[in-house]
């Protein structure tokens, strides 16, 4: 059996290694390496896959979080809520910017930020609500857009672990992650379900006037060559990555696949025990599993982790310190308690999903589990 890995792009690799390695090659010979035809191509090909109006493609991530900010105009004193259950760079750029990041508690269920919890903390000084697609699957953006919208708030999807889910309203209208609020944000680090080979994110928008300053702001505030309007930043996908990244984006429904049928595999096997509740998917949505991650009941974490590294299963803690408890947010946010935030950093652990991980690789992590949870 091959060492079983959280994350294997080796083998997700060497399955497209031959229109890979042309298209980078192509991008090398071609000396087009910055904003070169490339990077073109890979936003109209993710426009259309998105079904969005405008893609605007950046450096990473947490740029598209940070230009996305600049964009809306978030000034120092402004409020932004996010939920706290999240990866650290959700908030980072809300405080960078000089802004507040007011923590909203999530549901104990799907893990995304609890839209009750979201309209009591609404002020005065409220302009933008951050929801994650956590772990893969959309946030509830039916009832938070009405928030939104009855309180004139902008709303900004981080979609950096959702990118390719489904949302479905009420009048049966579906809409991908990251295209139903003002601007969403994706991430193309190695890991994330559209990987490419090193840095690389994305801003996605229907509205014209956002793209234009979207564009603007990741390009230095430049509205023509030299001319700069705006206080902006030097945010660029390069050539390589877009070439990769094409690619890749053929690939992504099956991918998608790929890791549902890994989830169904592990949701079969840990339906059995009382110890773990497998990850609930909300009925307005659907899972790309970005993480397969669990509950855990009555089962020390810490010595389950130790049992499964020592069979050689490499498991991770998304998130064991919620962002209202960094070090790093002290001052800026109230003492508070977000009870289930802080239930589900004891509880969650997250097991290896990818795109190729076999039955038998399945067989040995899922039995392992069973036979230390169940004692
Ligand atoms: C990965 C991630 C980011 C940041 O993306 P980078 O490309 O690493 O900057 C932001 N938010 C969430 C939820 C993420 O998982």
């Amino acid at each position: 059996m091959e060492k079983i890995q959280l994350v294997d792009l080796k083998n997700q690799y060497l399955k497209i290694e031959k229109e890979i390695d042309k298209a980078v090659l192509d991008v090398i010979k071609s000396t087009a390496y910055i904003n070169g035809p490339e990077v073109k191509s890979f936003q109209s090909d993710l426009e259309k896959y998105l079904n969005a109006k405008h893609v605007i493609p950046c450096g990473n991530g947490t740029d598209a979080l940070q230009i996305a900010l600049m964009a809306l105009d978030i000034q120092p004193g402004d409020e932004v809520l996010t939920p706290s259950f999240t990866y650290v760079a959700t908030c980072e750029v809300v405080a960078l910017l000089g802004a507040t990041p007011v923590f909203v508690d999530v549901y104990p269920d799907t893990f995304n930020i609890d839209v009750e919890d979201l309209e009591r903390k609404i002020t005065d000084k409220s302009k933008v609500i951050i929801p994650v697609h956590l772990y893969g699957q959309c946030a509830d953006m039916e009832n938070l857009l009405k928030v939104a919208k009855k309180h004139n708030l902008k709303v900004v999807e981080d979609t950096a672990q959702g990118i390719g889910a489904n949302h479905t309203f009420s009048n049966g209208d579906v809409s991908k992650a990251g295209t139903m609020g003002d601007i969403g944000t994706i991430s193309f680090f190695p890991s994330k379900n559209l990987g490419a080979y090193g840095d690389g994110g994305a801003m996605v928008t229907n509205n014209d006037e956002l793209a234009g300053k979207l564009r603007m702001i990741a390009n230095h505030g430049q509205s023509k060559r030299y001319y700069h309007d705006k206080i902006g930043v030097n945010s660029r996908l390069d050539s390589i990555q877009a070439a990769i990244l094409r690619v890749k984006l053929r690939y992504l429904d099956d991918y998608i696949k790929a890791r549902n049928e890994a989830a169904e595999y592990y949701h079969r096997a840990f339906e059995s025990t009382p110890h773990i509740t497998a990850p609930v998917t909300a009925s307005f949505s659907n899972h790309v599993y970005h993480q397969y991650t669990v509950k855990l009941h009555d089962v020390d974490r810490d010595a389950l982790q130790k049992h499964l590294a020592d069979k050689g299963i490499p498991t991770n803690i998304y998130y064991p310190l919620a962002n209202h408890k960094q070090e790093a947010f002290t001052g800026m946010v109230k003492p508070e308690h977000l009870d289930v935030t802080e239930e589900l950093s004891r509880q969650v652990l997250s097991f290896p999903i990818h795109t190729e991980l076999t039955d038998e690789q399945l067989e040995h992590i899922t039995q392992s589990t069973l036979e230390f949870v169940n004692g």
